[in-house]
């Protein structure tokens, strides 16, 4: 999976960001988008890579495509 390295350098923000997202998110099903399924592994729901530990988080997107949608979505 890529890593974004701005992601490295803000990860306890993020962490935390990612969390209160997450729960949101929980909260707020239909806000999200639902990762597939493919080979039986969680993958981002637009670019199809896959991401097990942010599917958990309840993210159906990998970091970059959720990035773009957040900024595209003005959330
Ligand atoms: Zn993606």
């Amino acid at each position: 999976m890529p890593f974004d390295e701005r992601y490295v350098v803000s990860s306890e923000k993020q962490v935390a960001a990612e969390l209160e997202h997450a729960l949101d998110r929980m909260r707020n099903r239909d806000r999200g988008t639902a990762p597939v399924m493919i080979d039986g592994q969680p993958c981002c729901a637009e670019c199809e890579e896959p991401m097990p530990k942010r599917a958990r988080l309840g993210y159906g997107r990998c970091i970059d495509c959720q990035s773009r949608h957040e900024r595209t979505q003005g959330e």
